[in-house]
C-alpha cells in the first residue's frame, strides 16, 4: 500500500502534528482558511526535515499545489501558492459569468 503523504505526519509524528496545528491555530498559512494538513516549507524529499520549523498548517488545496517544488523562502512559496489559488478560483466560475 502506498503511504498517503498527506496523512504521513499526522500518523507517524502525532506530537509534531499537534505542535504545528497549535502554533498556527489550525489556519492554513497560505490562504487563511482552516487547514487540516501540514505542509513542508522545503519538500521532504529535498531536506528529510520533519521538524516543526519546516512545517506549516495548510488546507488540502494549498497542500496540493507546491508540494515538490523548492522555494528560496516561505514568502516565495506563499506567493506562488496564492497565485495558483487565484487562477483556480477563476476556473471555478461558471462559463457564462463573464457576461454578467
Ligand atoms: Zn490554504
Amino acid at each position: 500500500m502506498p503511504t498517503n503523504k498527506r496523512e504521513r505526519i499526522k500518523k507517524a509524528l502525532p506530537r509534531t502534528y499537534r505542535l504545528v496545528q497549535a502554533r498556527d491555530k489550525g489556519i492554513c498559512r497560505y490562504c487563511g482558511f482552516p487547514g487540516e494538513c501540514l505542509d513542508h516549507i522545503l519538500p521532504y524529499w529535498y531536506t528529510r526535515d520533519d521538524s516543526v520549523e519546516n512545517l506549516v498548517v495548510a488546507c488540502m488545496k494549498c497542500n496540493d499545489i507546491a508540494r515538490d517544488i523548492v522555494f528560496p523562502s516561505f514568502e516565495a512559496k506563499k506567493d506562488y501558492v496564492l497565485a495558483i489559488r487565484r487562477e483556480q478560483i477563476m476556473d471555478d466560475l461558471p462559463p457564462d459569468s463573464a457576461s454578467l
